[in-house]
C-alpha cells in the first residue's frame, strides 16, 4: 500500500476518491482498478448495462464489503484503509464505522423500520448512532420531512404510505445522519410510473438547494442529464466515458455508449 498517500493533499480535495479499485468475486472482475474523483458538492450520475458494476461502487463506498485493491478516500482521508506506521493498512471496523459516518445511502427498496413512524424512522439514526439528544433529533428529522414534503404524515407507519412517500422518508432518513456525500441507487425503479416525479422533485430539490456531494445509480437518462453535473458510462467495472450530459447523451464518442444510448431510448 505504499504507493497510495496517507491522505490527499490537493486543496480541497476531491470529496469522493477512488484510486485503482479492484473489486472481484472468485474470477469475476466487478471493478476492474476503477479511478473516480467526485469534487464536493458534485452531482455524479452513473448510467450503463446492468452487471456493469454500478450498484457495487455505492456497496464499497457504504464499506458493506472489502476492496480487493486499490484505496477509496473520502474528503482527502481513507474509508477503506487507514495510516499505521506511515502506511496504509486495511482499516479495521472502528475505522469503518466513524468513516462511514460520512455517507448516507438510499435504495431501490426504501427499508425503511416497518414497525416506526415517519418521524421515528429519520430520528432513530442520530439518537441511536450519533448520541444527538431526543428533542434536537425531532426538531432535525420534522425539518427535512417538510423538505420532502412529508410533514404532514409524520406520524404514520411505512405501511399507510405510498412507494413515493416511503421513498422519500427513506431520502430524509438518510440526510438526518448528516452525510457528506449522498448515494442512490435506482430510487425510483420500484415505484409506479406516477410516482417517480415526486421522488425525483426532491432529488432535484437537493442538487438546487444543498450543497451535498451526490452519486446517483439511475436508470431514468432524461431526470440525469436535467441534474447532473457529470454523467459516467460503466462497462465491464470501468468507466467507459463520462462528460457533462450535454456531450453524453448529445454526442458520445465511444461505440459502447453509443449502443446502449440508442437502446435505451429504443426501450422508452
Ligand atoms: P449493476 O448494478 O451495474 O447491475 P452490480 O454492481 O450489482 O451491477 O454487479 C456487477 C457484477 O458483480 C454482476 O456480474 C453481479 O452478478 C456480480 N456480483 C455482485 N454482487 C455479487 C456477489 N455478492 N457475489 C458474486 N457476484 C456478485
Ligand atoms: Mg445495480
Amino acid at each position: 500500500m505504499t504507493k497510495y498517500p496517507l491522505k490527499i493533499i490537493s486543496d480541497p480535495p476531491p470529496m469522493v476518491s477512488f484510486k485503482k479499485v479492484r473489486k472481484t468475486y472468485g474470477s469475476l472482475v466487478v471493478l476492474d482498478d476503477l479511478d473516480l474523483d467526485i469534487a464536493a458538492g458534485e452531482m455524479v450520475s452513473i448510467i450503463g448495462p446492468s452487471g456493469s458494476g454500478k450498484t457495487t461502487v455505492l456497496r464499497m463506498l457504504m464499506t458493506l464489503e472489502q476492496i480487493n485493491d486499490g484505496v477509496i478516500y473520502i474528503d482527502g482521508k481513507p474509508l477503506t484503509h487507514m495510516p499505521k506506521n506511515g502506511k496504509l493498512v486495511p482499516a479495521n471496523q472502528r475505522h469503518l464505522r466513524e468513516r462511514r459516518a460520512d455517507i448516507g445511502m438510499c435504495f431501490q427498496h426504501f427499508n425503511l423500520f416497518p414497525h416506526m413512524t415517519a418521524l421515528e424512522n429519520c430520528m432513530e439514526g442520530p439518537v441511536q448512532v450519533l448520541g444527538i439528544p431526543k428533542a434536537e433529533a425531532r426538531d432535525r428529522s420534522e425539518e427535512l420531512l417538510e423538505l420532502v414534503g412529508m410533514i404532514a404524515k409524520k406520524d404514520q407507519h411505512p405501511s399507510r404510505l405510498s412507494g413515493g412517500q416511503q421513498q422519500r422518508v427513506a431520502i430524509a432518513r438518510a440526510l438526518a445522519m448528516r452525510p457528506k456525500v449522498l448515494l442512490f441507487d435506482e430510487v425510483t425503479s420500484a415505484l409506479d410510473p406516477e410516482v417517480i416525479g415526486e421522488v425525483t422533485n426532491v432529488i432535484r430539490k437537493l442538487v438546487s438547494e444543498h450543497n451535498l456531494t451526490m452519486l446517483m445509480v439511475t436508470h431514468q437518462m432524461g431526470f440525469a442529464r436535467d441534474i447532473s453535473d457529470r454523467v459516467c458510462f460503466f462497462y465491464g467495472g470501468k468507466i467507459e466515458e463520462q462528460g457533462h450530459p450535454a456531450e453524453l447523451f448529445g454526442n458520445p464518442q465511444k461505440e459502447r455508449t453509443q449502443k446502449f444510448l440508442s437502446a435505451v431510448k429504443e426501450a422508452i
